[in-house]
């Protein structure tokens, strides 16, 4: 049995910040991650990180921007936190050594970011989450954090009230360990491939959300999932929110900016959730072009976008044969982010003592409806932080656990279920997480009805059913990425149904849930959180009230 006081579950920027903060202040830490670490899905973060940067620039406007984003359900004490410390996380970063774009003055430069009355995201070209990914993890190996790389959580360990350990299995031999720990905090990102297409990499199965939901913390918010308006038809690769910040258009069929006609003020910087609803009505008033509208910067400077733009050239050349500084891109809304997650207060602990969260795979919650672009970078690293710090605390005032070596043995006989289960009559893992990628997609996407979530909650129930009889081709122990995909898909149907039950729950419209059976807010009813909760016949379904501090909810208009 491997021991450790504090186990971060993830080496995205959530986690290698939590366990940094956490190794310096001279405890056991170790990270544990099913990729290399800067293979993490932070890796992608292409636009940047907000910060009030500039004198003139105080960082409550940063806040009241970020709670009209969040359609006012962003709890305002974290939301205080998150962007008062947002100056100095920057300053802590180009103290480590990121290389922020420079203006012309030699300050960090800034660009502008939907839903926001001024510019304020840094950035590295359209490459940040890389570069700040790798800085980090030079820090973490200088701190000498254990790093578990390539080892997959199977489970959390809870005894009695408290969770004190994972079920991981080192994937290079397929062997599982019981890893004991007086505290674990996970940041194990979001969960993409609970949707077909997601802007999001194969890797986020929402692990982190289904194991924190099945030892007893809930989740909330779970309906408030971000489509982002830039993505490719062909595959949902993101084109950042950093195109349009540079000042790109969107047009639909008839060349026209239709934006004019829904945020008449803020064009296509309006907040997320407001630019794809426009984008899908136009798409559904056949002012489309073969169900996509297009993103056109072919105005701008070409020096611009070959020098702050040239990932997304890429990826428009690669993927549409587009090269746009030619020619207009085609794009859609796409599934793209996780607002709900672990419910956490401020300092990163769930309702679970022992257990901790952070980054995309908490809600603490500073996006509440709808989160602004690049406030989740800032998201990770401030909260990563906190939770990595309060863990800490906490483990400091246990006791080493005691878990007998059984409770190894349950995950061990599930996993060998699967890998005896005949392969003429089992369910493919692939099919089913096919179907409920797709039926996500088009029930708990853009716009939902009652409708909609009950076929979407009958059929997640079924294939919850139906993968009792997964099925895996190789039954070998070398990295069995078969076996594992199979594991991570039993995981996402946990997490589909907690998304189901919130968006039927909430019957009002509120940032990206828009139930065209409710198409207003309600705030007599509706300004609160909804909490998801595991239970043996089903979801349980409870509310928490949204914290209020300066701003007084407001229609919101852009
Ligand atoms: C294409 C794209 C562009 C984006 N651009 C921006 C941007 O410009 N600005 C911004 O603010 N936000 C952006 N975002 C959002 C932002 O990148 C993410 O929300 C954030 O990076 C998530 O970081 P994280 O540390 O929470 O998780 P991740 O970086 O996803 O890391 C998750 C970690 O958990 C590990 N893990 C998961 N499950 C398990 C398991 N069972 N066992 C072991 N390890 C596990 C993974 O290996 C990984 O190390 C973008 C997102 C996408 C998809």
């Amino acid at each position: 049995m491997l021991e450790h006081d504090v186990v971060v579950v993830g080496a995205g920027l959530a986690g290698m910040q939590a366990a940094l903060h956490a190794a310096r202040q001279g405890v056991s830490v170790a990270i544990l991650t099913k990729v290399h670490p800067v293979r993490s899905h932070s890796n992608a973060a292409q636009g940047g990180i907000n910060a009030a940067m500039e004198e003139d620039d105080p960082w409550e406007d940063h806040a009241y921007d970020t709670v009209k984003g969040s359609d006012y359900l962003g709890d305002q004490d974290a939301i205080e936190v998150l962007c008062s410390e947002a100056p100095e996380t920057i300053i802590e970063l180009e103290h480590m050594g990121v290389i922020f774009n420079r203006g012309s003055r030699g300050q960090i430069d800034l660009r502008a970011f939907g839903g926001q009355a001024r510019k304020r995201t840094c950035y590295v070209s359209d490459i940040t989450g890389q570069v700040l990914l790798h800085v980090i993890y030079e820090q973490l190996m200088k701190a000498g954090t254990t790093v578990y790389e390539e080892w997959f959580v199977t489970s959390l360990v809870r005894q009695n009230d408290a969770v004190c350990g994972v079920i991981a299995m080192d994937l290079c031999t397929g062997e599982l360990q019981l890893i004991k720990a007086k505290a674990v905090i996970l940041c194990t990102g979001g969960s993409g491939r609970v949707y077909e297409p997601s802007s999001n990499a194969l890797i986020c199965t929402g692990d982190g959300y289904a194991q924190a939901y099945r030892v007893g913390a809930p989740l909330m918010d779970m309906e408030m999932v971000q489509y982002h308006p830039t993505t490719l038809p062909g595959n949902g690769a993101l084109m950042t929110e950093g195109a349009r910040g540079e000042g790109a258009y969107l047009i639909n069929a008839d060349g026209e900016r239709f934006m004019k006609r829904y945020a008449p003020n803020m064009m296509e910087l309006a907040s997320r959730d407001v630019v794809s609803r426009a984008e899908q009505t136009e798409i559904n008033e056949g002012r489309d072009i073969n169900g996509c509208v297009l993103l056109d910067v072919r105005h701008l400077d070409r020096n611009t976008i070959l020098q702050k733009l040239s990932q997304i050239r890429e990826l428009g050349l690669e993927y549409e044969g587009v090269d746009i500084i030619e020619e207009p891109c085609p794009v859609r809304p796409g599934m793209h982010y996780m607002m709900g997650g672990i419910k956490t207060d401020i300092e990163g602990a769930t309702f679970v003592k022992g257990l901790y969260a952070a980054g995309e795979s908490a809600c603490v919650s500073v996006h509440g409806g709808n989160r602004l672009g690049a406030n989740s970078l800032l998201d990770t690293l401030v909260f990563g932080k906190r939770a990595g710090t309060s863990a800490v605390l906490y483990a400091d005032s246990i006791d080493s656990p005691d878990i007998p070596d059984s409770r190894l043995q349950e995950d061990q006989e599930h996993i060998n279920g699967i890998l005896a289960q005949d392969r003429d009559s089992g369910e493919r893992a692939a099919a089913l997480r096919l179907t409920m990628g797709e039926t996500m997609h088009r029930h708990v996407g853009v716009f939902r009805t009652h409708n909609g979530l009950v076929e979407a909650q009958a059929i997640v129930a079924n294939l919850k059913e139906r993968f009792r009889n997964v099925r895996v081709d190789d039954r070998g122990k070398i990295f069995n990425t078969d076996l594992l995909f199979a594991l991570e898909v039993g995981l996402m149907l946990d997490v589909a149904e907690a998304i189901v039950a919130g968006a039927l729950f909430r019957t009002e419209s509120r940032g990206a849930h828009y139930r065209t059976d409710y198409p207003e807010r309600n705030d007599d009813d509706w300004l609160k959180h909804t909490l998801v909760f595991h239970g043996d016949s089903g979801p349980r379904l409870e509310t928490l009230p949204v914290t209020i501090t300066q701003w007084q909810p407001a229609r919101r208009t852009y």
